[in-house]
This record gives structure tokens, sequence and C-alpha cells, in this order.
């Protein structure tokens, strides 16, 4: 059976640390491809960094570049209205209708599942695989998640990845270029070099 990865972010920008929990969730999940899925603007919002859906799904497609399992899609930036994971995942199980699909969120993310669209029925469709992040941990999951993470833990259909932490965000990123300071090595080359071409968080 074919094992397809979804991971959905804003993006902005898709840096190292995306890049390696996307890979060590292909690696210990064994799957054969993983879609990187920019979110789309806030609907009927501009973004309040000013950069655009089509730069950070470019920037995306270019880091998705150094892994051949990697693949970027924009169901979610050319979809109308608000976009949530629940119908991303039911456009991904009418074109993949026999695979087994896993969605990849860091720590962070799993503890606000509860707020999620529809969230229960989410978990019952697709499996969740979990990054590491700093601050956040399990423990500190809230009481609505509790049953179903006992449940899910051991019937396999949620995985801590062992990955490392890596400390990385986005938003420091972006901090980091508009006060001009060096992002440290934590971005694609080419990532970068968008960045600095189309002068992006100035
Ligand atoms: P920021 O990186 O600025 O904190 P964010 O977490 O909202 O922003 P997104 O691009 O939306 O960034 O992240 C997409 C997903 O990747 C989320 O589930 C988030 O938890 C996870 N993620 C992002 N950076 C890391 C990281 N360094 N380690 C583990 N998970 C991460």
């Amino acid at each position: 059976m074919k094992k397809i990865g979804l991971f959905g972010g804003t993006f902005n920008p898709f840096h190292n640390g995306h890049f390696a929990i996307a890979q060590a969730f292909a690696d210990e999940v064994g799957l054969d491809m993983v879609v990187l899925l920019p979110a789309g603007n806030p609907y009927h919002k501009e973004d309040p960094t000013g950069v655009s859906a089509q730069h950070r799904l470019e920037m995306t497609a270019l880091a998705a570049e150094a892994d051949e399992r990697f693949a970027v899609s924009d169901c979610d930036i050319v979809r109308e209205g608000k976009t949530y994971t629940f119908d991303t995942v039911q456009v991904f199980r009418q074109q993949f209708p026999s695979a087994e699909l896993w969605w990849l969120m860091g720590m962070d993310s799993l503890l606000q599942l509860h707020t999620w669209h529809k969230w229960q029925t989410l978990v019952k469709q697709v499996n969740i695989a979990v990054a590491a992040r700093q601050d956040s941990h399990l423990s500190q999951a809230p009481q609505a998640l509790h049953a179903w993470l006992g449940n899910a833990l051991q019937d396999g259909s949620l995985k801590l990845l062992q990955t490392p932490m890596y400390n990385i965000s986005s938003t420091e990123i972006r901090e980091a270029v508009c006060t001009g300071r060096d992002t440290g090595g934590v971005l694609d080359r080419k990532v970068e070099q968008y960045i600095r071409q189309h002068h992006l968080y100035r």
C-alpha cells in the first residue's frame, strides 16, 4: 500500500527545521512521498508580512528540490475561502483512495489540535506524526485530547518522531532578514537567494 505524507504550514519562509522534520517523517514512517502544502492567505486579509502565497509556494518548491520524495501542492492556496486541514485531507483521500495518509505537525500544533475544524473526524481519516518542538511537550496536552491521545499512541495512528529538536522558527528568520542580520544557515541556499532577489521581509 502506498504511504503518502502531507505537511501543511505557513512556510513563511520554509526553513531547514521544516525540511529536517519532513525528512524524518518520510524516513520514520516509510513514506513514498511527502506533499508540502503552503497555506493560503488568510481569507479576505492581507498577509501582515506582505509576502504572497505565491512567494511562499515558490520558496517551498525550491527547498523541496533537495529531496526527491518531496512534492509541493498549491491545493490550500487555490481553494476559495477558509482552508481547513479537514478539507485538504478529503482532497488527497479522493486522489489516492487506497493509500495510507499521514499528516505531519510540530508538537506546538498537536497541543492545539482540539481547536481544529472537525478534529475528531480528521484523526480517523489520517494518521498523525509529530515532531518535537521547543517549549511544547505532550504533558501539556489539554483534557480534550487525553482520551484520543491514549488510544492513538497505542494503536499507532499517532507517532512521535524521534527527530531531534530544531530550534528554528520562521518568525525569527523574518526578524533577522528585516534587521539585516545573518540567518545563520537555517535556510536552503536557493531560498535565501530568492528572499534577497525579491526583497522579502524587508
Ligand atoms: P514559526 O516557525 O515562526 O513559529 P509556525 O510554527 O506557524 O511559525 P509553520 O510554517 O506554520 O510555522 O509551521 C508548520 C508546521 O511545522 C507546524 O505544525 C509547526 O509546528 C511545525 N514546525 C515549524 N517549525 C518547526 C521546528 N523548528 N520544529 C518542529 N516543528 C516545526
